[in-house]
């Protein structure tokens, strides 16, 4: 299997890139905030529970991320590999998500991080704000709260995968393209 956790800040682009990088290898593409906002808009126990968190722009509680995403992991096990897009985002998801692959014999083949600057991030966010509904992207203070929890939970993350010998950079300004092509040349080494 190849595995994929696709990596960055809010806002770096890690769903447009996804829905690239899944086409081309075949992968299905978790993405965690896409589940929460599914579950939302249905009004389900778990939705009505994440959007306190998420429009604050706080993270969700690991153990309800955690549960959430084991269960989509193991009805799909049978898949070519998953990328990975929003999870995980503590020291402790990291953690979980290897016990859960380790358990399918399996593991995280690379971490691919897109980097961009805090001040295109949040230029980024408020104009898919004036499209996208999401209350998460619609003023600069949740936006720089959501900023904000990345770099005390999640930008870490990147330790824990250099360890490894699995992390990834890439540059992620750029046209969206070029952008794909940068990852496609490190998922192909991989
Ligand atoms: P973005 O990457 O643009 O911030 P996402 O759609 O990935 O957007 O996430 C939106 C929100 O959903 C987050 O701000 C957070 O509240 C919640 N969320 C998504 N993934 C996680 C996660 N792995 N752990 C905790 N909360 C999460």
């Amino acid at each position: 299997m190849k595995n994929i956790v696709l990596f960055g800040p809010p806002g770096a682009g890690k769903g447009t890139q996804a829905e690239k990088i899944k086409e081309k290898y075949d992968l299905f593409h978790i993405s965690t905030g896409d589940v929460f906002r599914y579950n939302i808009k249905n009004n389900t126990k778990l939705g009505v529970l994440a959007k306190q968190y998420m429009d604050k722009g706080d993270l969700v509680p690991d153990q309800v991320t955690i549960d959430m995403l084991s269960d989509v992991v193991e009805k799909n096990i049978s898949v070519n590999g998953f990328i990975f897009d929003g999870f995980p985002r503590t020291q402790s998801q990291a953690e979980a998500l290897d016990k859960l692959l380790t358990k399918f014999n399996t593991s995280i083949s690379g971490m691919v991080a897109l980097e961009v600057d805090d001040e295109i991030l949040i230029n980024r966010l408020l104009e898919r704000g004036k499209v996208s509904g999401r209350a998460d992207d619609s003023n600069s203070l949740i936006i720089k709260n959501r900023i904000k929890e990345y770099y005390s939970k999640t930008a870490i993350l990147k330790t824990f995968y250099q360890r490894k010998n699995c992390y990834f950079g890439v540059d992620g300004v750029g046209g969206i393209e070029e952008i794909t092509s940068r990852i496609t040349n490190v998922i192909n080494n991989l």
